[in-house]
């Protein structure tokens, strides 16, 4: 198994939790998770209800919004540079700031 495959089944598994994260209903107090469409005591709409504060002018976008509606920051530019970091090389630490066939420090190949 190569690094971009570790990469990618970690990612897939933070996703998955993320959705099947237990949330307490905000209208009713019930159980329930992002992958619901509605809250099965109340009914109430579940994405609805949880949104994303924007940083910059802490208005309050749906959960899958891409950028904010009020001023446009771009939420993606977010993940986008917190990906940025998650590249290493094993062998000599070298951090990269995008993904790389090979370290360009130490030369070894990843893969
Ligand atoms: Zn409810
Ligand atoms: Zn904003
Ligand atoms: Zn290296």
């Amino acid at each position: 198994m190569g690094i971009l495959d570790m990469l990618k089944s970690a990612m897939k598994g933070k996703k998955k939790t993320l959705a099947s994260k237990e949330f307490k209903c905000p209208n009713c107090g019930a159980k329930v998770t992002l992958d619901m469409k509605r809250c099965p005591e109340c009914g109430v709409r579940i994405k609805s209800m949880f949104r994303k504060k924007c940083p910059k002018c802490k208005h309050l976008n749906p959960l899958d919004a891409k950028i904010c509606e009020e001023c446009g920051y771009d939420f993606e530019a977010e993940i986008r540079a917190a990906k940025k970091t998650q590249y290493r090389c094993p062998r000599c630490g070298y951090k990269m700031n995008a993904y790389m066939s090979r370290c360009p420090v130490c030369g070894v190949r990843f893969g």
